[in-house]
């Protein structure tokens, strides 16, 4: 009769380990997406981007992604 708990309980704390957050406002996953945005250097007269990671789920999609 081996119904294979301990098979099942092993991939449970597997994809638990994995680096999955998830937002308590809206209960949706927090996706870390590159945002570059551009700046204008007015010294130089030239633009300059800006990368960065940015937490993202329901709440605030809309502003990172502006449609
Ligand atoms: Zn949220």
């Amino acid at each position: 009769m081996a119904k294979g708990g301990t098979f099942a309980a092993k991939i449970a704390k597997g994809s638990s380990a994995r680096l999955v957050r998830v937002c308590p406002k809206c209960g949706q996953n927090i996706v870390a997406t590159k945002v570059v945005t551009s700046e204008k250097s007015d010294v130089k007269n030239s633009w300059k981007f800006n990368q960065r990671f940015v937490d993202v789920c329901k709440c605030n999609e809309a502003e990172v992604y502006p449609s």
